[in-house]
């Protein structure tokens, strides 16, 4: 067997890396706000969607965006202490959490049910509420049957000043596929949840369902402002518009070994090889976020050339056939990026693995050392 020793190259990383681009971030944007007929809020929650928060958030800002929104508080402070200048929402939460610390900081929550209402409007001050409803897929948001009680305790709430309802929205459960009808009831719904509240003496200036695919393809669904998270970050749940993938994941190979056919490849010798080839070991394994599931399917972009992952993936490593051609160690080699040089894509990983582009994206562990590129324009915010 010939070792291949390794080349000495400058500053190319050896460790495995996610390279963040925010050039992609600021372009999803941009396109994102010139569909919307309103406003924009930035969803970044779970860490921008594992971009980084801030970094998402600044950018979005930056190229079009004038909201921000997260779920928790939790992921709210970290907001709030960057002091980016809008209002930042806040939907999913306990009905004991610091509801105090939200109306000190001037968050913006989400109101689901009276037992929520009624702890929100106990904390000291005036909390900014937005009124959820259910438009139809049985999650969060309140349920229609207690919507117009919702909507006239919120309002005596207003009224003795404990509350100001800024906004009632609701969530689509199925505008990955627009043909679907249950877009249409879900907007008639949320119409009617409008009526409603109008009718309780509510005036909310936001009014808000359409998440990234309902941006992008139901301008029925806008009314005054999308919640966009995925679609900043290069994910488009309904398949119709082309955004640019903002992450690229790379590894070196740390050894290379020349292998007969017929040899059993990792855990419970899942793959044999067929013929003599290069096996290439890379750092990177289910603990760093790529799904176990993709085994049997998953490639990656070695020396230009795709080249599958052998055998089961372990917690961090994987197996690359390299077939007769040997690399380099340090060698480095794609997992995946946005697709220009023929790497895969995270499309591509969510598919071998039998999820979506969120699951991935939202799973690449801490380990990983991070790049972020294209750091944008800090605007004036103020
Ligand atoms: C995550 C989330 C969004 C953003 O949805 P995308 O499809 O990622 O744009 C909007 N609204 C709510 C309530 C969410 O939880």
């Amino acid at each position: 067997m010939t070792i291949l020793l390794p080349q000495t190259r400058g500053s190319a990383g050896r460790a495995p890396r996610l390279d963040i681009d925010l050039g992609a971030v600021a372009h999803n944007t941009r396109l994102l706000a010139s569909r919307a007929s309103g406003e924009l809020m930035a969803v970044v929650k779970a860490d921008g969607f594992g971009h980084g928060a801030l970094d998402v958030a600044r950018t979005a800002l930056a190229h079009g965006a004038t909201r921000l929104g997260v779920t928790s508080l939790e992921e709210a402070w970290a907001l709030v202490d960057a002091d980016l200048g809008v209002p930042v929402l806040s939907w999913l939460n306990p009905v004991d959490a610091d509801f105090a610390t939200a109306t000190a900081r001037g968050v913006e929550v989400a109101v689901p049910s009276l037992p929520h209402l009624a702890a929100v409007a106990a904390a000291p001050g005036r909390t900014r509420i937005h009124l959820h409803v259910d438009a139809g897929m049985a999650r969060d948001g309140a349920e229609p049957a207690s919507w117009a009680l919702l909507c006239r305790t919120a309002r005596r709430a207003e009224q003795r000043g404990e509350v100001e309802v800024v906004g009632v929205m609701g969530h689509l459960g199925c505008a990955a596929d627009p043909a679907d009808d249950c877009n249409a009831l879900a907007r008639t719904r949320f119409v009617w949840a409008l009526e409603h509240a109008r009718a309780a003496g509510l005036r909310p200036r936001d009014r808000h369902l359409a998440a990234t695919a309902a941006t992008l393809t139901d301008p029925r669904s806008h009314h005054t402002m999308s919640r966009v998270g995925a679609g900043l970050v290069g994910i488009d749940p309904s398949g119709t518009t082309s955004l640019r993938p903002a992450m690229t994941l790379t590894a070196p190979v740390v050894s290379v070994r020349r292998v007969r056919a017929g040899t059993p490849v990792g855990y419970g010798h899942a793959h044999r090889t067929s013929r003599a080839t290069h096996l290439a070991l890379v750092p990177l394994g289910y603990a760093d976020g790529l799904p176990r599931a993709a085994a049997g399917c998953a490639e990656v972009l070695v020396h230009g050339v795709r080249r599958p992952v052998v055998g089961l993936l372990s917690m961090d490593q994987l197996v690359v056939d390299l077939a007769d051609r040997g690399v380099d160690l340090g060698e480095t080699v794609t997992v995946f990026g946005p697709g220009d040089q023929g790497e895969p894509t995270v499309a591509e990983w969510a598919a071998w693995a039998g999820t979506i582009e969120h699951d991935v994206v939202t799973g690449i562990g801490a380990r990983i050392a991070r790049r972020v590129r294209g750091v944008p324009h800090l605007r004036s915010l103020s």
